[in-house]
């Protein structure tokens, strides 16, 4: 089994919870999606984490925001708060490995890309149904997978839109997107990840200690709107 995680935004106790579902399962592959920091206040530990336990890495806006490689003033208000202070946090170590990361790989017959595999690093949010056909266009292999929104969702070549689950079929192609773990904002605040299991492709929600997880941002002197919003899954 191989398992995806995305957007886990230096939240400590949600991706604990996934890691040890994770073990669980038995998974023996991790691929994350990138944005393992920003928003949160535990950015070193789930670094190491990610470092430690993933076989592959890419990265997110909000990893190039902190390492000052991305533009951020389209960031919203408390989203920059959050890059400057993750800014002041990290350690040297972890900003090598995140500056390490590229922003799109190739692994066995997947894709994987943090926003949108046309253009990458232009950050794109997918939700409409022309910007899937569109990016349909860019990419060869059957799936590509992606973060980015916080939303899962799964979408075939003919824009059909699964639950949270599919069956990959060699006549069809796909874009999936994973979900948050440490961010959720489909209105289900519940920790989001993916696992791959031959033709099985499963978006797996996992409860986890949120009160702690705000407590820390407050604690941090980070603005209350992130603690609210993990309760709120928005
Ligand atoms: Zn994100």
């Amino acid at each position: 089994m191989i398992a995806l995680i995305s957007d886990i935004h230096s939240n400590l106790e949600a991706l604990n919870r996934v890691m040890e579902e994770i073990d669980r399962l038995g998974v023996e592959r991790i691929w994350c999606l990138g944005d393992v920091v920003g928003y949160g206040a535990d950015p070193n530990r789930c670094c190491e984490i990610v470092r430690e336990r993933c076989e592959l890495v890419i990265a997110g806006n909000h990893d190039w925001a902190v390492l000052d490689k991305t533009d951020i003033t389209y960031f919203n208000p408390v989203a920059k708060e959050a890059v400057l202070w993750t800014r002041r946090e990290l350690s040297g170590e972890n900003r090598e490995f995140l500056d390490r990361l590229g922003l799109k790989l190739k692994a066995d017959q997947y894709l994987l890309v943090h926003s949108s595999p046309s253009r990458p690093e232009e950050w794109l949010y997918l939700f409409e149904r022309e910007q899937f056909e569109e990016e349909f266009q860019a990419f060869g292999e059957p799936v590509c997978f992606i973060g980015h929104s916080h939303v899962p969702v799964i979408v075939d070549d003919e824009l059909k839109i699964y639950g949270t689950g599919v069956n990959v079929e060699p006549n069809h192609r796909y874009i999936i997107n994973i979900g948050s773990v440490g961010q959720p904002r489909d209105g289900d605040p519940r920790a989001s990840f993916a696992t791959i299991e031959g033709d099985r492709i499963e978006i797996r929600r996992l409860e986890y200690d949120i009160e702690t997880a705000q407590e820390k941002i407050r604690k941090a002197g980070l603005p209350e709107f992130l603690a609210e919003r993990l309760a709120a899954g928005r």
